[in-house]
């Protein structure tokens, strides 16, 4: 689906695939999409990932990009948390906290069906864009940081299609990409 939004964004090719492997081919890519659910990467694919990333490589993670193994340190201390649980399957709100980010624009404040993922952490030197509220909790939906040189965006939605046919996370999703291509 991502792809096909992409479609109509001048200069922007894709290429998908279902081989972790390809992280150790990052420097043929302008930027890495991870929205398959992580679980387990390898040390070489860490580390790969890691230090092109760290050179000024941008990364996008999406939704169970963050479901993964507690030793894949190095790569949950990249995106900035690791899945601990989400809520049941719901409606919620989620609240733009940055309406001035280029990533936001055209984004309100809006209701989605999806998990609310809770992390285990908060994300350090993290850029908050969205945001949404478990059992009172606020809990982090989009946001930025930077790892290195390299610019890290983490959208924690997307369960299924019922989200990704919500058009405003198709807004702050290709927002992203074309953010993370400019900045
Ligand atoms: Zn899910």
């Amino acid at each position: 689906m991502i792809t096909e939004w992409l479609t109509d964004v001048k200069g922007v090719q894709t290429e998908a695939s279902h081989d972790q492997a390809m992280l150790h081919q990052m420097s043929d890519f302008d930027l890495c999409l991870v929205c398959f659910t992580a679980s387990q990467l390898t040390d070489r694919e860490e580390r790969a990932l890691d230090s092109s990333v760290r050179d000024g490589k941008p990364v996008f993670a999406i939704h169970s990009a963050t479901v993964v193994n507690e030793k894949n340190e190095m790569y949950i201390d990249m995106i900035g948390g690791r899945f601990v649980k989400h809520s049941p399957y719901h409606e919620f709100q989620v609240q733009i906290e940055d309406k001035e980010h280029p990533i936001t624009q055209g984004v309100v404040d809006f209701k989605i069906t999806d998990e609310l993922y809770i992390l285990d952490r908060a994300p350090q030197n993290a850029h908050l864009l969205a945001a949404a509220v478990w059992e009172d909790k606020s809990q982090p939906m989009v946001y930025t940081r930077k790892h290195g040189k390299g610019n890290v965006l983490y959208n924690a939605l997307g369960h299924d299609e019922a989200a990704f046919n919500n058009p405003m996370f198709q807004k702050l999703v290709v927002g992203g990409i074309k953010w993370l291509l400019q900045a």
